[in-house]
């Protein structure tokens, strides 16, 4: 199948999974789309592009950096792990970033985003399943990071972002996403200075249905619309 086709065809499973929703979530009614290019070329990107993407997400910032070159002006989000040294090329180019785990990049952010002029939106990668194999910062560790951003000026703190362990039924999942969901709503209600809690980010391929149940807003979709990636 096209991209198009793909891409239609997860934008009708987001839908049904939506119209499955026991209740209304605090994340509202909508869930916005980041289509993973990363493994593919800016080819394939442009493709989603024209099939009505309006966003497009990356892990790498080098890889990002390189394609966003090739394409007309599009929203990026940095989806994978970040580090210090990479900040100064990823503040210009990501209108999110959905990876910052630690106070350290925080701080490294704040600061190129003040040369920059620039206000970062980010969110707090938590590390739910507490899985070695897995950045974010562990559940108990979310408030005292969300302070300490709450007083950078020129980092906002937009929501939270989890990677569920795989599970082959992806149903196995939905505790995960349970739980990001009650950090959201509390994050959101303890309503800190300079933040403004509302996207909360869960859901790829394997388990976006899943997510999206449990009220995720952002989901993150490589596979299901470019087919697997090679290395
Ligand atoms: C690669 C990746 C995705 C997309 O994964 P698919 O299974 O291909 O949909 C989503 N989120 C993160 C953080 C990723 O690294």
């Amino acid at each position: 199948m096209s991209i198009a086709a793909n891409l239609a065809l997860v934008q009708q499973n987001i839908g049904l999974a939506i119209a499955r929703r026991r209740e209304a979530p605090v994340t509202g009614p909508g869930v916005k789309l980041v289509a993973v290019t990363k493994n593919h070329d800016a080819a394939a990107a442009l493709e989603v592009l024209a099939a009505g993407a309006t966003a497009v997400g990356e892990n790498r910032v080098q890889e990002a950096t390189a394609k966003a070159a090739l394409l007309p002006p599009a929203e990026w989000h940095l989806i994978g792990h970040l580090q210090t040294n990479k900040v100064r090329q990823a503040v210009p180019l990501f209108s999110l970033i959905h990876s910052l785990d630690s106070e350290r990049l925080a701080l490294e952010v704040e600061r190129v985003a003040a040369m920059a002029g620039k206000r970062q939106d980010v969110l707090i990668q938590v590390n739910v399943a507490g899985e070695d194999t897995k950045s974010g910062v562990s559940p108990a560790g979310v408030r005292d990071l969300a302070e300490l951003m709450s007083g950078l000026p020129h980092v906002r703190l937009c929501g939270l972002m989890t990677m569920a362990p795989f599970y082959e039924n992806a149903t196995e999942a939905r505790p995960v996403f349970r739980e990001l969901y009650r950090m959201f709503t509390a994050l959101r209600a303890a309503a800190l200075p300079n933040t403004s809690i509302e996207w909360l980010s869960m859901g790829m391929t394997n388990d976006y249905s899943v997510a999206v149940e449990e009220g995720a807003n952002l989901v993150r979709i490589g596979t299901a619309i470019f087919g697997p990636r090679h290395y």
